[in-house]
C-alpha cells in the first residue's frame, strides 16, 4: 500500500478553521452526542468493529506537555526555536552536546507529568468495547501508561530509552540521566536550584530570568563556567566494550574520557533518543505495524493532533481512501481536513463521520461517561486522580521534537 518510507518533518503552513459537522457538534453535548452515534454505530455487512485512534500533542497539553504548534497551526511560544535535525545530530558533536544539556533540563519534568483524563478516558473506551488500537504520536509514553493493555504503536518513538545508532541497543533514559549528572556536575547543580527556584514551571522567560535561569535569544541556558560547549554524554556501553564492525571495514573506534564521556576521535557508538527526531524514517518495522493496524480498521478517531507530521497525515488520508468513517477532535484546524469531510450531508447524526472543536481532556470524559450511562457496564466505574500539573512546558517541546 504506502511503500515510501515515512520521514518525520515539520510543517509550518497556517491551517483553516475547522468547519464543524454535524453542526450542532458544536456544544459539548452536540459533541458528545456525535461521536457516540460515530462510536457505537455498527459497521456495514455485519463486519466486526474496529476503532483505530490516533493521537498527537493536542491530547498530552493538560498533562503539562506544550503543544508546539499554536490553535492556527503556526509555531510558538519560543518564535526562534528550531528543532534539531537527524542529519545534523548523527554529524554534529556539538549540536548532540547542545541537544543532551536542553534534554538534561527538562527530563526532571517530563518525568513528574502524568497522563490525564484524555488517556484514561481511552482506556475506558477500551474497556467499553469501543476502541481498539491506538496510533500516537507522541514521544511521552502516557498512552501505554495509562492503558497498558490497549495495544499502542508510538509511531515516533520514546523519549523513556536511548538507542545506539550503530548497535541499536536500546538503554533507560532515567539510568542515561544520572550519567548526565555525574558527567556534568556544574548542570547538575544547576538543575537543582532552578528546579527549587520554580524556573522550570513557567514559560515566560521574564519570569525564568527571575527565578534565576538565564536563557540565550535561542532558549538555550548557558551557565558561564560550564557552557554547553563543555557538555559531557555517555558513549553506548556495549560499542565500547565491543566496537562495532565499520562500514569501511574493520572495527570502528569507540573511545571515551577518563570519566566515560564519548570523545570526538570515535566513529560508532552515539547515543540518541528513541524517537524519531526531524528528517529522520519511522522504523521499518513501526511502519508496517501501523499500516497493518489501519488495513484492520473500520473506523478512525483522531484527536488531538492537526496531522502536520507528514506520516500522521497519510495514514488518515489513506483511511479516507479505504472510505471508512473518521471523526476528528481537536482545537484549530487540520491538514487537509476538508477531504476527509466533503462527502457528508449537511446535517446528520456523526454516524458516518464527525468534527468537533473540543480539547480532548474535557470532551473523551464526558463522552465515556455517557456511553458508561447507556450500557450496562457502568456499575463499577474507575476513579482516577487526573491533577493538572503544569511544569517546564517549553523545555518539554524543545525536548519533545
Ligand atoms: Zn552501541
Amino acid at each position: 500500500m504506502l511503500r515510501k518510507p515515512y520521514m518525520r518533518i515539520p510543517y509550518t503552513d497556517v491551517l483553516a478553521a475547522p468547519t464543524i459537522t454535524p453542526s450542532s457538534a458544536n456544544t459539548l453535548s452536540g459533541a458528545v452526542a456525535a461521536l457516540r452515534e460515530f462510536l457505537t454505530a455498527p459497521s456495514p455487512n455485519g463486519i466486526p468493529t474496529s476503532t483505530l485512534v490516533i493521537t498527537g500533542a493536542g491530547l498530552s497539553v493538560a498533562s503539562g506537555l506544550a503543544d508546539y504548534r499554536g490553535t492556527n497551526g503556526t509555531y510558538r511560544v519560543n518564535k526562534s526555536y528550531r528543532p534539531i535535525y537527524y542529519s545534523e545530530f548523527l554529524q554534529n558533536h556539538e549540536a548532540r552536546k547542545r541537544y543532551w544539556a536542553r534534554s538534561f533540563l527538562g527530563w526532571t519534568s517530563l518525568h513528574k507529568a502524568k497522563p490525564n483524563s484524555g488517556h484514561f478516558a481511552i482506556k475506558q473506551l477500551g474497556e467499553l468495547g469501543l476502541v481498539h488500537s491506538v496510533i500516537t504520536q507522541n514521544v511521552d509514553s502516557f498512552h501505554p501508561k495509562a492503558h497498558p493493555s490497549l495495544p499502542t504503536i508510538e509511531l515516533h518513538g520514546y523519549l523513556r530509552s536511548l538507542v545506539c545508532v550503530s548497535c541499536h541497543e536500546e538503554l533507560p533514559r532515567d539510568e542515561f540521566q544520572e550519567d548526565l549528572a555525574r558527567l556534568n556536575p556544574a548542570w547538575a547543580e544547576f538543575l537543582q536550584e532552578i528546579t527549587a527556584s520554580g524556573a522550570l514551571d513557567t514559560e515566560n522567560p521574564e519570569e525564568r530570568r527571575r527565578r534565576g535561569m538565564r536563557t540565550n535569544p535561542d532558549g538555550d541556558v548557558d551557565l558561564p563556567d560550564a557552557p554547553y560547549t563543555t557538555f559531557r554524554y555517555p558513549a553506548c556501553p556495549r560499542c565500547l566494550a565491543h566496537p562495532p564492525s565499520s562500514p569501511e571495514g574493520g572495527r570502528a573506534t569507540v573511545e571515551v574520557d577518563s570519566d566515560g564521556a564519548w570523545r570526538a576521535s570515535s566513529t560508532a557508538g552515539i547515543l540518541k533518543p528513541a524517537v524519531t527526531m526531524f528528517g529522520e524514517n519511522i522504523r521499518k518495522r513501526t511502519k508496517m505495524k501501523a499500516e497493518q493496524t489501519l488495513e484492520e480498521a473500520t473506523k478512525l478517531l483522531i484527536l488531538g493532533t492537526s496531522l502536520a507530521t507528514y506520516s500522521a497525515w497519510r495514514l488518515a488520508k489513506h483511511g479516507k481512501d479505504r472510505g471508512i468513517p473518521i471523526a476528528i477532535a481537536n482545537l484549530g484546524g487540520v491538514r487537509g481536513e476538508d477531504l476527509f469531510f466533503k462527502d457528508l450531508e449537511p446535517i446528520h447524526d456523526g454516524t458516518r463521520g464527525a468534527r468537533v472543536e473540543m480539547s480532548t481532556d474535557e470532551l473523551l470524559p464526558a463522552l465515556v461517561k455517557q456511553l458508561q450511562a447507556s450500557t450496562s457496564m457502568h456499575n463499577a466505574p474507575e476513579h482516577h486522580s487526573h491533577e493538572v500539573e503544569k511544569h517546564g512546558a517549553s523545555v518539554f517541546k524543545d525536548m519533545m521534537s
